[in-house]
Formats: structure tokens, C-alpha cells, sequence
């Protein structure tokens, strides 16, 4: 067994890499897919709910598959700067991959709308922030200009090798499992990632390395719901930060994912959203932040009402890590204020006992 070097390595052979291409990798990817014990139970069915947490990638969110793919090629053209528009998390990732690479950042945030995690990653990483007092799709509207104006590499999904790295995580899933999931839910903000799920299952099944395909779910939080509505959604609104996104980039290519799969979008008030939140930290132990609990939701609510059969494997990616959030978890657990006592054994053990 030799020690894993990163996503690019490990499905070279699947990736627009040559033998010489100078790798900018953090080790990402090789995330575990752990199943959950306590919330089928609860749900009352027979079924089996994997979650593939992708907030044990290196900034913390799955983003880091796509950036090692994306400043990879960016620095083998001979970029110097690469920029983005970000909720957040592709700001992080971008920021750390330019730091690896040795080259620089710019990320377009929306003033005051990205999580407090998110923000120190990227300030840590040394990128030039840029807020802009608008949201996330004016930004990616500003970063397709200016690029066409300035030497920086987009490194938005909407750069295709962005979808590539990212494609991984399916295959990831598939040679955990040995088969492709009965259905795969997650979260849909620009729709990059239901787009790389997508390709990457389809290229297993094409390959025949599995027989199957799984039926896709996209779910979106109900203030920024445009595949839901079947339109742009001009100001979307979401706790949710990194799926506050009424302008999805990869529009064709999600709406291609829902057809060709047989699948569906669905929405969810933020209140949903923040309960499985909970529900997972609460009786899995997996924390994870607001936005990927959306694709528990779903999941949830499907199971529940027979729309996803009892017997179904179902894997849910759970985009990024509840710590990059701090705010919204504390604002959560409001009511679960820490007892303080006097330091002595009397005390503690009165507060056990209590708490028994
Ligand atoms: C980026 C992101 C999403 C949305 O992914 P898209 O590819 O934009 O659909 C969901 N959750 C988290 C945590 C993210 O960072």
C-alpha cells in the first residue's frame, strides 16, 4: 500500500493529465462513505443511507476536488492568477491551491453573506478578497467579464476541469460500494457538482466497471429554488449560504442529469434544512453545514413518503464541514447553554448526575 497522493493520482488515467503535468494537489479526496445507523431507524425504513462527507477534504469542502484539476491545468498553461466568484467555500479552495501552487488569488464574495469559516480560510491562505456588495451570481457575472479583460484563470465550475476532479467522488462511491447507489442526493447551488456526479457515474457504467446508474435528486433550499421553479431566481435567500444561488451556471447540464437519470429536484424551508442539520450531528455524529444537509432533507422526505422505495441504497454527499459555519450552529444550540459550576468534585459530580 503506498500513501495516497490526492484525487489526480489516484484516476489519473481518467483525467486530461500527462506524465509530466506538475500536480498541485493537498491529498484531496479518498473521503469516507459511512453509513447511517440511527436516522433510518428513526425514519421507520428499510433502507440504507450512506453519506460521503466531503467536508474531510483539505479546505473542507468537496470544492477541493475540482481546484487540484483546475489550478493543476491553470499553472500547466502558464497562469499566474486564477479569480472566482464564491459563496465561500470555492473562495477557500482557491485560496489554498494558489498558495500550493505559488501563484495568486482573487475571489469575489458577496459583503457580509459567507460564513465566518469560510472567510478566515481564505484571509489564512493569503487570496485577495474582494467583496462586492451583491450577490454570489452578480459575482460570477463580473468574473466571466473581467477575465476576458485581465491574465486570470476562472476557476467557477464553470471551467470544465472544475467538473472533472469533481467527477470523482462517484467513482470514489462506486468502488467503496461495488455498485453504483440506487439514488444519489445532494445539494444543487450553481449545479457543478450534480453535473460531475453525473458524468462520473455515467463514464463507470460506460466503462462497464459497474452495471448501474443511480437516479439523481437535486435539492435546493426554497428561497433559492430556480430547478424547482423552473427559473432564474433573482434574489435567492438562504441560511443556507452556499447554495444561495438563483443563477445556476450549469443549467443544461443539471436539467441533463435530471432527465437522463430519471430524476428530480425538490425544495426545502431553511427550518428542514437546519433540522438535519441537527439530526445528523445529534444521532450520527456527523457535522456538517447547513447547505449539505439539504441532500438529507431530501432524502428524508422521499424515503418518508414511498417516493424512493423501501430496499434503495441511497448515498448522500454532504458538501462541506459544519465547522466552517460556527454562527448558524451556535444560534442552533442557543438553548443548550453550558452549565458552569464551582471547580470542585462535589460540583462535576452533581452535574453528572444531573445531566444522567
Ligand atoms: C458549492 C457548494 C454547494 C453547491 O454545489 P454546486 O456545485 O454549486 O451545485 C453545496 N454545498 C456546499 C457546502 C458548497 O460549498
Amino acid at each position: 500500500m503506498t500513501h495516497y497522493t490526492g484525487l489526480i493520482n489516484r484516476y489519473r488515467n481518467r483525467l486530461p493529465v500527462g506524465a509530466n503535468t506538475r500536480i498541485i494537489s493537498l491529498n484531496e479526496g479518498n473521503t469516507p462513505l459511512i453509513q447511517l445507523q440511527n436516522i433510518p431507524r428513526m425514519i421507520g425504513k428499510e433502507v440504507d443511507i450512506y453519506v460521503k462527507f466531503e467536508g474531510l477534504n483539505p479546505t473542507g469542502s468537496f470544492k477541493d476536488r475540482g481546484m487540484t484539476m483546475a489550478v493543476t491545468k491553470a499553472v500547466e498553461a502558464g497562469s499566474q492568477a486564477i479569480i472566482c466568484a464564491s459563496t465561500g467555500n470555492t473562495s477557500a479552495s482557491a485560496a489554498a491551491y494558489a498558495a500550493r501552487a505559488g501563484i495568486k488569488a482573487f475571489v469575489l464574495i458577496p459583503e457580509g453573506k459567507i460564513a465566518l469559516g469560510k472567510l478566515a480560510q481564505t484571509l489564512m491562505y493569503d487570496a485577495k478578497i474582494i467583496q462586492i456588495s451583491g450577490n454570489f451570481d452578480r459575482g460570477m457575472t463580473l468574473v466571466k467579464e473581467v477575465a476576458d479583460h485581465a491574465p486570470v484563470t476562472i476557476v467557477n465550475s464553470i471551467n470544465p476541469f472544475r467538473i472533472d476532479g469533481q467527477k470523482t467522488a462517484a467513482f470514489e462511491i462506486v468502488d467503496a460500494l461495488g455498485f453504483a447507489p440506487d439514488y444519489h442526493c445532494l445539494p444543487v447551488g450553481n449545479a457543478g457538482n450534480i453535473t460531475a456526479y453525473w458524468k462520473g457515474y455515467k463514464e463507470y457504467a460506460t466503462d462497464r466497471v459497474c452495471g448501474n446508474r443511480p437516479v439523481m435528486c437535486g435539492y435546493q433550499a426554497a428561497g433559492a429554488a430556480p430547478f424547482v421553479l423552473g427559473e432564474m431566481v433573482d434574489n435567492p435567500e438562504t441560511v443556507a449560504t452556499a447554495i444561495r444561488i438563483g443563477h445556476p451556471q450549469s443549467w443544461d447540464f443539471a436539467w441533463a442529469a435530471q432527465r437522463e437519470s430519471g430524476g428530480w429536484f425538490d425544495k426545502f424551508a431553511d427550518e428542514d434544512i437546519l433540522a438535519a442539520q441537527k439530526m445528523l450531528s445529534q444521532y450520527e455524529g456527523i457535522f456538517c453545514e447547513p447547505a449539505s444537509a439539504t441532500s438529507l432533507a431530501g432524502a428524508m422526505r422521499d424515503i418518508k413518503s414511498g417516493k424512493i422505495p423501501e430496499g434503495s441504497k441511497i448515498v448522500c454527499t454532504l458538501t462541506g464541514n459544519g465547522i466552517k459555519d460556527p454562527e448558524i450552529a451556535m444560534m442552533q444550540c442557543a438553548d443548550a447553554k453550558p452549565v458552569t459550576i464551582d471547580a470542585s468534585l462535589d460540583a462535576v459530580k452533581r452535574a453528572i448526575l444531573d445531566g444522567l
